[in-house]
């Protein structure tokens, strides 16, 4: 067959093992799943009661336009209508930038290690993938625009960056998108927006009107804790998006999940509970890897990046033997680390017990 010739040297996805599967193999009883920064405490209350009520009629397509959600965001985020372009996930908005904005001619710009699918999508549009290693976990944004040529179509900034979790502060970025040119489209994605807790942070949507060339992915997987609904949006000039719009499928965005995630923006104070908390869980991380002597990062999402003492793949299978999922490092583009979901206090009090069991076995006392 006539494959794309980029996926000769392509894996497809890997999922991680799910709790149930385990449970099973593990003879466990509990699985706590602290691998792909999901919310630990669920969704809102407000959204479970509306779930009672819920009666979608499954014989009818979607509302292709999203009015409902379009109109409760736009107000939110006091952007015109056609400022917004939803996504099946943020994953989803990905996939129509790079098909948008990429091909062999072209290239592209991302920090390394960082969220994997920009790289990829990329991959099977055939661009060159330009890959700035961090500074400290940070994006080394000079670097970045040092990268930069006449074919340079987009670059890609995560913040919080997914896995250091370190989200790049306001003035830089903002000194940053000044030096881009209007015709490099600049994504912000803020998968993990709602966990920032630091004060110097200003909302980046402030920028799209100063920034043509900038548009800010945003998703109720992560803090409002519906990543199963799949449903996710960016926003940026009604240029950008028009265009964006030519490559969306019709239908992207499903019934329910635009139905559950309207009813989700109502409920602001479980999304604020949820910042607190995971605030307050992370500090007691922070302590944890200071008083072993590990290193962590700084971190403004719902998970910690942490070192191990010995191969990551190693931490990672003793904790998942005694039943807590975590991402070994080593596959995260950060060896000698773990990429831990920030969970429950009891959760993470269960987590920090096996872990310390793990670092006593191989320290030896
Ligand atoms: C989880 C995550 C996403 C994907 O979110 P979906 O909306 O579920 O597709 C995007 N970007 C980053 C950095 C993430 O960590």
């Amino acid at each position: 067959m006539k494959w794309n010739r980029a996926l000769r040297d392509m894996k497809p996805y890997i999922p991680g093992k799910t709790t149930t599967e385990v449970k099973t193999l593990y003879g466990l009883d509990e699985v706590v799943k602290l691998a792909s920064n999901e919310n630990p405490y669920g969704c809102s209350p407000t959204v479970q009661s509306f779930l009672k009520t819920l009666r979608t009629e499954f014989e009818i397509y979607p509302d292709g336009h999203a009015s409902v959600l379009r109109a409760k965001l736009s107000d939110r985020h006091n952007v015109e209508e056609s400022s917004i372009l939803f996504g099946n996930g943020s994953d989803e908005i990905i996939s129509i930038i790079t098909r948008a904005l990429l091909d062999e001619n072209l290239n592209t710009i991302m920090a390394i290690p960082t969220f994997p699918q920009y790289a990829h999508n990329a991959r099977i549009q055939g661009a060159e993938i330009r890959e700035i290693p961090l500074h400290n976990g940070q994006h080394d944004l000079d670097g970045m625009s040092c990268a930069i040529d006449a074919n340079t179509s987009v670059i890609w900034l995560c913040s919080p960056n997914n896995p250091t979790g370190n989200l790049i502060p306001s003035k830089a970025l903002r000194n940053f998108l000044e030096q881009i040119r209007l015709d490099i489209l600049v994504v912000i994605d803020e998968a993990y927006f709602e966990y920032i807790s630091d004060e110097s942070y200003i909302d980046s949507v402030h920028l799209l009107q100063e920034f043509q060339n900038v548009i800010i992915l945003r998703t109720f997987s992560k803090a409002f804790g519906l990543a199963s609904l799949r449903i996710g949006y960016g926003i940026g000039h009604p240029s950008v998006i028009s265009e964006l719009n030519k490559v969306r499928n019709p239908f992207n965005a499903n019934t329910n999940a635009l139905l559950i995630a309207e009813k989700a923006l109502d409920d602001m104070s479980f999304i604020q509970q949820c910042r607190e908390l995971n605030h307050i869980q992370s500090l007691r991380l922070q302590n944890f890897a200071a008083q072993h002597d590990l290193h962590i990062f700084d971190t403004e999402a719902n998970f910690v990046l942490i070192a191990v003492d010995g191969d990551a793949d190693d931490a990672a299978k003793y904790l998942l033997q005694r039943g807590y999922i975590v991402r070994s490092g080593n596959a995260l583009g950060t060896p000698g680390y773990i990429r831990v979901t920030i969970g429950t206090q009891v959760q993470n009090t269960g987590f920090m017990a096996t872990f310390n069991q793990y670092l006593k076995n191989v320290r030896g006392h």
